[in-house]
């Protein structure tokens, strides 16, 4: 699959999440579910200000000092044993883990789920070679493979969009008789998945965060797949992006509690694994033990304003208080990394042909920033993009200019505003087809199909998918609406 998910233009992608009720639905429940959850968690936690503070500060100084903190890493992975190897792109970390499948005669490959290997499209790439069969043993991850490579949807979630009844249409395909109950197809999939785990000579994980000083590899999840991933097969593949370094265990146990009350809203999540190398003395673990640490575009942040994307930990919490990731969902975005961490990441990634039209995505509510664990600054790093993409544009300004010179000479002018406002009302009204105080107004969905065929695309690409609800009578705009109450108020306190 690849960073890009979708050869559709962003309006197509857009036009078609509009269209998924099922979708839209589903991603509301989840947010709004999840804001209680994550609200609970960091409550009991207290002094969640705090905790961010400190969240900002090791994330801040690890990119900072990524070069050194790496260099150690690396060091100590080598002295427990195993492997390092530095991907510059995609294509050098799929060709060396192909190149060890390969030298280790690989027959079966478990995954556990890891958003850096679906960056790198890791598994089409593997399943290339000649015999070998590989499965992800993430349930979402395995639902959608086994809904034909089905695209992820969120970066917690990946299979928001999918309901109880998909999923059993899904694992109908292989065998699943039962009902849609969550559990039972839940026993479903684990047994299924027990054979592949016990056959599997490759595993391959992704990494929450590798520890500097002793080499060890930081894993939160919930299934207990990523561990038998880790502890069964003979040799072990993590890969990382290059910014997942932390210090120390220290650093990793604050931000394993940032990340699990953002991701989920739970203290820890069932599984918290270090793990590394089997050493000469342990029962289990894999004798063969490679660590693939990924740039693919991540460089192209350094030493420049968007460095702070790179503290990311990968909660989703900013995801999943979007207003615009509430109507798209994850397939709106085009980018396995959707929502406004995506929206900063992916052009960094891919650059601004690819993804150009991301930053635009947002309405600079800034509740992402408000909401992220270690305090990046999303709303004015997707400013930056808007910004960065006129100046490579080299885009006009003077018309804005002008717009925005009259609007401050008007708004300034009392005269010049009210008849702004008396004209507002007159404008908009041939523009708006929904009756006054309509519910509907309130959940924009129609199309004000009074513009002429023949006006420009600029007017068309703006009500296309937007909506005016009709204006209030002219003498009742706010500042009237205003006046009367005050006026009334008063009255009220004279007669008292
Ligand atoms: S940007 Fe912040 S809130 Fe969003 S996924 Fe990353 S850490 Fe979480």
């Amino acid at each position: 699959m690849g960073l890009k998910t979708s050869e559709l233009s962003f309006d197509e992608r857009v036009k078609n999440a509009k269209k998924d009720k099922f979708m839209r639905a589903s991603v509301a429940k989840a947010q709004d579910a999840q804001f209680e959850k994550r609200t609970r968690a960091r409550e009991q936690l207290g002094h969640w200000n705090e905790w961010r503070e400190l969240g900002e500060q090791i994330r801040q100084h690890a990119v900072k000092h990524l070069p050194d903190y790496l260099e150690e890493f690396s060091e100590n992975v080598q002295k427990n044993g195993g492997h390092v190897y530095f991907a510059k792109t995609d294509a050098d970390a799929t060709a060396y883990i192909k190149q060890v499948a390969r030298e280790k005669n690989v027959k079966k490959v478990v995954k556990s789920k890891s958003m850096v290997t679906t960056e790198i499209d890791l598994d089409k790439e593997l399943l290339k070679i000649p015999g070998l069969s590989l499965m992800e043993t993430d349930l979402a991850e395995f639902i959608l493979q086994e809904d034909d490579w089905d695209e992820p949807t969120h970066i917690v979630f990946p299979t928001l969009h999918k309901n109880r009844d998909q999923v059993r249409e899904v694992f109908q395909k292989i065998g699943y008789e039962g009902d849609n109950d969550p559990e039972r197809m839940g026993r479903f999939a684990r047994s299924y998945l027990r054979k592949y785990f016990m056959e599997a000579d490759l595993g391959i994980t992704g990494c929450n965060f590798a520890i500097a000083d002793n080499g060890m590899i930081n894993l939160v999840t919930n299934e207990g797949n990523a561990d038998l991933t880790m502890a069964l097969p003979k040799t072990q593949i993590v890969v990382m992006g290059m910014e997942r370094i932390v210090p120390g265990l220290k650093e990793a146990e604050v931000l394993d509690n940032l990340l699990c009350r953002s991701a989920v809203g739970q203290k820890l999540t069932s599984y918290c694994t270090f793990s590394a190398g089997k050493l000469d003395d342990e029962l289990d673990g894999p004798e063969d033990f490679h660590v693939v640490i990924i740039d693919n575009g991540r460089s192209n942040a350094l030493n420049t304003v968007f460095e702070q994307i790179l503290q990311c930990i990968r909660c989703g919490a900013c995801l999943n208080v979007c207003p615009v990731y509430r109507q798209i969902g994850g397939q709106g975005y085009g980018s396995i990394y959707p929502g406004p961490m995506g929206e900063v990441l992916s052009p960094i990634l891919d650059g601004y042909e690819n993804f150009g039209e991301l930053p635009y995505a947002c309405s600079l509510c800034g509740a992402c920033t408000e909401t992220c664990p270690v305090k990046i600054p999303l709303h004015d790093l997707i400013l930056e993009h808007r910004k960065v993409e006129m100046n490579k544009l080299h885009l006009d300004h003077s018309l804005n200019n002008v717009i925005f010179k009259t609007i401050s000479v008007g708004t300034k002018t009392p005269i010049l505003f009210k008849g702004a406002l008396m004209g507002e009302h007159l404008a908009m009204k041939p523009f708006s087809n929904k009756k006054e105080n309509s519910v509907e107004n309130l959940y924009p969905e129609g199309k004000i199909d009074k513009v002429p065929k023949i006006a420009p695309k600029l007017i068309h690409g703006w009500v296309d998918v937007r909506d005016l609800a009709e204006p209030p009578k002219l003498r009742e705009n706010f500042r009237h609406w205003y006046d009367r109450h005050e006026k009334e108020r008063k009255r009220g306190e004279q007669n008292d």
